[in-house]
């Protein structure tokens, strides 16, 4: 007979202590296998040495742990690693390793593929296939974390959820696997040095809010003009800029966090005085920051870097209006491992 096994990941620990109850174990017993799939990161029943043979053997007959691989590794000349990760029915997601001096990064995906369709990132071009579950995406941070560990000799310090994937459209596996990295029965880490990124969904967007969520949000805007920001991302319709400030409204009201917004500046498209007035006002609505991010090139015309002059100009107008504005250097581009580029390529 052919039972179809269950991903025991599924489970709670309460579910995992009534399961043992019922099989005449006591519950805590649950309890140890929840730390070992979870803060241990066991592969395997076998590895679960301070349970019985027995148990062991049971646990086997009746459920599978799903973890990821890593199917491929690639090396930037910068440092950077970006991880090819085969999940368990062969679909393939990426995931980035980024180093600077002091920090490591995790940039991990939260989705097979993109159901939006951002006109000038790679990733829009591979159809969504399905949701990542809360232990694929929480075994992308363990795998980071161990190559940070063995080739930059600290552990992991950020996260941020920027790999393929539109994090808000997997709301509730996305917030269930933050819930395991922060937690102690996890990973530890701290929700400060985790960033969601989202592509602007109002109604998800007040969801996070009501949550009262500890981690960072930011915003892929791109464009402060409805008109332009439609052109550049057609879903953008359905969720206009007004309908956005008001969730960033709604989202600092109830967090009392400031935004970030992700902004790339394209020949012909943003690079004019009215687009820069355009995002200096849509900033003075909520307390923000600006992360100007170098465009990655994913070979259409349409999109290309402007020129550095247009650059210094949105920071100067933001610096003049005391708008906090950063400049994000590509990281990994050789490699096409920086942002946009992950469409699995190799
Ligand atoms: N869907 C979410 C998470 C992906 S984050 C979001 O849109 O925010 C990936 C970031 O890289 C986003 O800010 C996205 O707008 C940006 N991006 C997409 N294509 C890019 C490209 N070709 N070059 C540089 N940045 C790009």
């Amino acid at each position: 007979m052919d039972i179809k096994k269950k991903d025991i990941r599924a489970l709670s620990k309460e579910e995992l202590q009534a399961f043992f109850e019922r099989i005449g174990e006591r519950s805590f017993r649950g309890t140890q296998v929840y730390e070992w799939l979870w803060n241990k990161s066991a592969h395997s029943f076998e590895e679960m040495t301070n349970l019985s043979k027995e148990i062991r053997a049971h646990l086997d007959t009746h459920f599978v742990i799903n973890h990821i691989k890593v199917d491929k590794q690639q090396r930037s000349n910068d440092g950077t690693i970006k991880n090819a990760i085969k999940l368990h029915d062969n679909l393939i997601v990426e995931s980035v390793l980024i180093p600077t001096d002091t920090r490591t990064t995790a940039c991990v995906s939260s989705q097979v593929g993109c159901s939006l369709n951002c006109e000038f990132c790679a990733t829009a071009r591979l159809k969504r296939m399905r949701n990542l579950n809360p232990d694929e995406i929480y075994d992308q941070v363990v795998a980071i974390d161990k190559q940070s560990r063995l080739y930059y000799n600290r552990p992991l310090s950020n996260i941020v959820f920027m790999g393929m994937g539109e994090p808000l459209m997997n709301y509730k596996n996305v917030i269930a696997s933050i819930e395991k990295i922060t937690s102690d029965e996890g990973l530890g880490m701290s929700a400060k040095r985790i960033t969601v990124s989202t592509s602007g969904i109002p109604k998800m967007i007040k969801m996070l809010a009501d949550e009262e969520v500890r981690f960072g949000l930011a915003v892929s805007l791109h464009s402060a003009i409805q008109e332009t920001r439609e052109k550049i991302m057609p879903f953008a319709k359905q969720f206009p800029l007004p309908d956005l400030r008001e969730s960033l409204e709604y989202w600092y009201h109830k967090t009392r966090r400031r935004v970030t917004y992700e902004y790339i500046v394209w020949k012909g498209i943003n690079d004019t005085p009215e687009a820069i007035a355009a995002l200096v006002k849509f900033c003075k609505y909520v307390p923000c920051k600006v992360n100007l991010i170098e465009y990655n090139s994913i070979d259409d015309p349409r999109f290309q870097q402007a020129a550095p002059e247009m650059v210094d100009a949105y920071i100067d107008a933001l610096e003049n209006h005391q708008i906090p504005v950063t400049v994000r250097r590509s990281r990994g581009k050789d490699i096409d491992a920086a942002c946009g580029q992950l469409a699995n390529k190799s």
